[in-house]
């Protein structure tokens, strides 16, 4: 007579133990983090007039930035001194043709757009 009989005849009304153990799940939510490319861009600290190869900031594509021209702060300081010079030394009804220096295209502001996103990138300002 052994001792080391398991109590399984104990209870003979117990139900059946069940076969299938309960499997468990794969687990694959292994904790894969994905790691924001914070790759400094190349050059986007420095702009200029002529496209700059960047990485665009909005669509994480490497882009050539397209410069547009806009009319910025530089512009429109220039044309309110321009006009202010005209109104006080040269004669006052030249005074809109000061307003022609909005039209001159190294005092605006450089904008750099996404070519894929039109997304800007940055901004040369004059000033
Ligand atoms: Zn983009």
């Amino acid at each position: 007579m052994s001792d080391e009989q398991p109590q399984a005849q104990a209870d003979p009304t117990s139900a059946p133990v069940q076969a299938q153990a309960p499997a468990p799940p794969p687990e694959q939510s292994a904790p894969v983090q994905q790691q924001p490319t914070q790759q400094s861009p190349p050059s986007n600290a420095v702009w200029g007039d002529a496209p700059t190869p960047m990485m665009c900031t909005n669509c994480n594509t490497q882009q050539t930035s397209v410069p547009t021209k806009n009319i910025g702060a530089t512009s429109w300081i220039v044309a309110v001194v321009v006009a202010a010079i005209l109104f006080f030394v040269v004669c006052w009804p030249c005074v809109p043709c000061a307003f022609l220096v909005l039209l001159i295209d190294p005092l605006k502001d450089t904008k750099h757009v996404c070519p894929n996103c039109n997304h800007v990138n940055g901004v040369k300002k004059m000033i």
